[in-house]
């Protein structure tokens, strides 16, 4: 039986934006992925179906669906619009709702949802690269028709998720902890550690920003003090995360130190605590990337398929790591801010206790 299933289609290309995001990077990924992941009978490749405009209202309002439909841009520089990206942005949507519900009807132990992983569109607004929110989507989708009342986003893409955060922000059943480039340093500028949600959702939203530069062991070490506890005090029924390949150091629009094997350990962290705590139930919404080598973008998401899969595969690092990039650069600062993260979250969790 087939345990992992990649969502995938052609027609995916049709998210091209014309900028950093090329549709060339698909059809790259995919030929990585059978030519060294294809011969796993474990693997396989599902084509999602598009999000019907039901499945959009789950998050999206009436107003902006239809101003979508007309291709009317309110972001014409990172997020242009045609019909063309409408129609895969819609794939997307569809990809991260399917997805869910493969994983949660244990029909398969993981998904994985390529490309996606839509973090700045919010309710009403299209933004950075993204139109309709697919993990949004995902999640809700499981809260409203299945009865899902516990989802744990982990989001370690290297921009913060300003519209996932805004989306969930005052719902309780929806974790949203995302790990970041300092948002003083980097788009969206948002992400900072007071922003802990609102309303009843107060506590449950948690933002990590890291230095810039932060390498693989400040990931390792943010993680296992704040993700770790967390999930285990939460107990999630499933976790949703959102990776991808632009914290690698060689991005051309961020700044972050990770290396493929610390995308790999990141990716292998998450799993191994979906496994002990809601049965390996796992969506991974790997799309990120825009490193000047496509090879690069795809051997990210390869490293992130590997790591939650505990799949053994050469992952080459193409270029050299610099030598000023030592995996610990950064501890210092982190430390310091996931001290400043517990004070602050204290009140709403007993791990963060003193
Ligand atoms: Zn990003």
């Amino acid at each position: 039986m087939c345990k992992f299933a990649i969502l995938y289609s052609e027609k995916l290309k049709e998210y091209d934006l014309g900028h950093v995001l090329t549709q060339d990077r698909y059809q790259n990924f995919i030929e990585l992925f059978q030519e060294r992941l294809g011969h796993y009978s474990d693997f396989k490749i599902v084509t999602p179906p598009y999000a019907t405009d039901s499945d959009l209202k789950l998050i999206h309002t009436e107003d902006y669906i239809q101003r979508i439909e007309r291709c009317e841009s309110r972001d014409p520089f990172d997020t242009p619009l045609s019909p063309g990206l409408v129609r895969a942005a819609k794939l997307l949507a569809g990809a991260g709702k399917y997805a869910g519900e493969l994983v949660h009807s244990g029909e398969y132990a993981k998904a994985f949802v390529i490309g996606g992983g839509v973090q700045h569109a919010s309710r009403n607004r299209e933004k950075g690269f993204g139109v309709f929110s697919d993990v949004g989507i995902c999640a809700q989708n499981l809260v409203q028709n299945f009865g899902v009342t516990k989802i744990l986003i982990i989001d370690t893409d290297a921009h913060a998720g300003d519209g996932i955060y805004e989306i969930f922000s005052e719902d309780p059943k929806v974790l949203y902890l995302s790990m970041h480039q300092d948002p003083s340093t980097l788009y969206p500028g948002k992400g900072f550690v007071d922003e802990i949600g609102n309303g009843l959702g107060k506590g449950y939203s948690v933002n990590v920003p890291l230095p810039p530069h932060a390498g693989d062991t400040v990931y390792e070490y943010a993680l296992n003090q704040v993700f770790v506890p967390l999930a285990e005090e939460f107990e999630p029924e499933i976790i949703l995360m959102v990776d991808g390949s632009d914290p690698h150091f060689t991005d051309r629009i961020t700044q972050m130190g990770l290396t493929l094997k610390g995308i790999k350990m990141v990716a292998t962290l998450v799993s191994e605590t979906a496994d002990r705590i809601c049965a390996g139930k796992l969506i991974d919404f790997v799309g990120s990337g825009y490193s000047s080598s496509l090879q690069v973008v795809s051997l990210g998401w390869l490293a992130s398929i590997a790591g939650v899969t505990g799949t053994e595969v050469a992952i080459e690092e193409p270029y050299p790591i610099p030598p000023d990039l030592k995996p610990d650069r950064g501890l210092k600062e982190a430390s310091e801010t996931v001290r400043s993260i517990k004070n602050r979250l204290s009140a709403y969790w007993t791990c963060f206790g003193s």
